[in-house]
């Protein structure tokens, strides 16, 4: 595609200067989502502010097949954001208006750039709140969140981002607009909204998205329950909900991770301990105590050393802070670091963590975990040095066969962050090929094609670009280049 001045001029005709970027730099901080192993350059970043412009560039892409990738922060863990093979970048962060909150019915219409945290901050003086609550609410987006179809702390008992999604206005391929489901808790329709939570961009663009508001439980009691074995931990998870509770929340972080947390936040986490659980329940005021003495019971039988139940809402914030900075903790190492998103069925945690600690010490790295315990879904983080190609290779080695571990022990090989580019090659282990085949009809289906954020999910197209092979002596690709060829 030749990116004229005449194209570039009749995209700025229809979104204002301010809503075409085409300088190499600006491209340039659009190359990656947050898993930064894998960039691709946008040959021009677009940032439309309703439906009918995303319906107007996507119609444009279609007659110019031009690939088109959505972003919404660009938070993703998977990839699925990042524009590996050039196109357009469609972001939505000035796409960020509540259009409807109706408190009486419980559902808000809003455009996909409005940030999560955001909703349920609007929503609070009616009593409600929008129940997914990644780690990154405060930036991530709705559009993003029902896209990766996100997970969070408190989904163990409130379910994840597909279902709290009523409706959905999308651009589809060729730039016509289509509604799917509604404000009726049950749209007779082919379920088709559902089929697009997930879909990570690869089936048409959210433009305008109706969740349902949840009321905001009357009590929270935030525990905090620590172990001198993280096996022990694991197992106490398992065993509170075979015994009937299901909690708000249950995340487990482990010694290094609350280790790396403390270090930065100084929160007074027990770093004597192997592990740690936050294990919260919510709901009438009256039938929360008797669960807080029952999770108590269980998880001494199961070997905790201390239980402690948050004073206050500050202790309960603290508790909290700690967990939702762990990302970011590990980020601050200044190592590099893979981070996985593997879910095994609970029962069987304590094996897969052992195994995590077993596959990293064999190659010499160091290793972490966090979890949404509850979900039986972990977060193991291998640390690597980005400079030493040897531990480099060994992280991603480790990784896939920590992935293989929650295979084997009856899980999967995503829990939330999608498949994106990240685990494409890992499709082909959990899935048959007429599996596949089918998945690929479908999206054909949506997008003969293949223009909607192309190459990502599915395997069968050129391998993900890797950052350090994108950074070999001789690597010629313009699209590696910030300059570009055009700038
Ligand atoms: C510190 C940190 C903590 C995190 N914690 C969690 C967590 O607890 N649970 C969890 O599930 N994830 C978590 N994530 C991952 C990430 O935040 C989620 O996947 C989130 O849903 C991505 O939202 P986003 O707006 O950043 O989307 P992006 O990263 O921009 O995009 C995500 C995917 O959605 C597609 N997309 C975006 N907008 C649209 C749209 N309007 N139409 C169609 N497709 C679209 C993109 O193409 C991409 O495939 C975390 C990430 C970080 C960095």
């Amino acid at each position: 595609m030749d990116w004229t001045p005449d194209i570039l001029a009749e995209l700025r005709a229809l979104l204002g200067d301010d809503g075409v970027l085409d300088s190499g730099a600006a491209r340039f901080a659009y190359e990656a989502d947050a898993l930064t192993l894998e960039r691709g350059l946008p040959d021009v970043v677009v940032l439309p502010r309703s439906t009918d412009e995303v319906a107007a560039l996507v119609r444009w892409a279609h007659a110019s097949g031009v690939p088109v990738t959505p972003r919404g922060a660009g938070t993703g863990l998977a990839g699925g954001a990042t524009p590996h093979r050039g196109g357009m970048l469609l972001v939505t962060s000035r796409m960020d208006q509540v259009l409807a909150l109706d408190p009486e019915r419980m559902f808000a219409w809003v455009q996909p750039g409005l940030v999560n945290a955001r909703l349920s901050e609007l929503a609070a003086p009616h009593g409600l709140h929008f129940a997914p609550d990644p780690s990154s609410q405060p930036v991530s987006t709705i559009g993003g969140n029902v896209a990766a179809n996100a997970g969070g702390p408190h989904c163990l008992k409130h379910g994840v981002t597909a279902n709290h999604v009523l409706g959905l206005v999308v651009v589809l391929h060729d730039g016509s607009v289509v509604t799917l489901g509604g404000e009726a808790p049950d749209a007779p329709d082919a379920e088709l909204a559902s089929v697009l939570a997930g879909s990570e961009g690869t089936l048409g663009i959210l433009c305008e998205i109706c969740v349902r508001l949840v009321p905001r439980p009357e009590a929270v009691h935030t525990m905090s329950v620590d172990f001198a074995r993280i096996e022990d931990a694991c197992r106490a998870v398992s065993a509170v909900i075979a015994a009937g509770i299901v909690p708000a929340a249950m995340e487990l972080m482990d010694r290094r991770t609350m280790e790396l947390v403390e270090a930065w936040l100084h929160l007074g986490l027990p770093l004597d301990a192997a592990a740690a659980l936050i294990v919260e329940v919510d709901g009438p005021a009256v039938s929360l105590p008797a669960q807080v003495e029952r999770i108590t019971a269980i998880t001494r039988e199961h070997g905790a050393r201390s239980v402690r139940v948050a004073s206050d809402a500050a202790e309960r914030a603290a508790l909290w802070r700690g967990r939702k900075s762990s990302f970011g903790a590990y980020g601050r190492t200044g190592l590099a670091f893979t981070q996985m998103d593997g879910t095994v069925p609970r029962s069987r945690l304590a094996e897969v963590v052992s195994a995590v600690y077993a596959l990293a010490e064999a190659r010499g790295l160091a290793a972490g975990t966090l979890m949404h315990a509850g979900d039986g879904n972990l977060h193991p983080h291998i640390l690597f040095d980005p400079d030493d190609e040897e531990q480099h290779r060994a992280a991603l080695e480790v990784s896939q066969e920590i992935l293989r571990v929650c295979i084997r022990l009856g899980g999967t090989i995503s829990g939330e962050h999608g498949i994106g580019l990240e685990k494409i090659p890992m499709m082909g282990e959990i899935y048959a090929p007429a599996d596949l085949e089918t998945m690929s009809r479908l999206r054909r289906a949506f997008d003969p094609g293949g223009l909607l954020n192309p190459g990502k999910i599915l395997p069968g197209g050129p391998p993900p670009t890797h950052a350090r092979a994108a950074a070999q002596p001789g690597n010629t690709d313009a699209r590696n280049d910030p300059e570009g060829p055009w700038k």
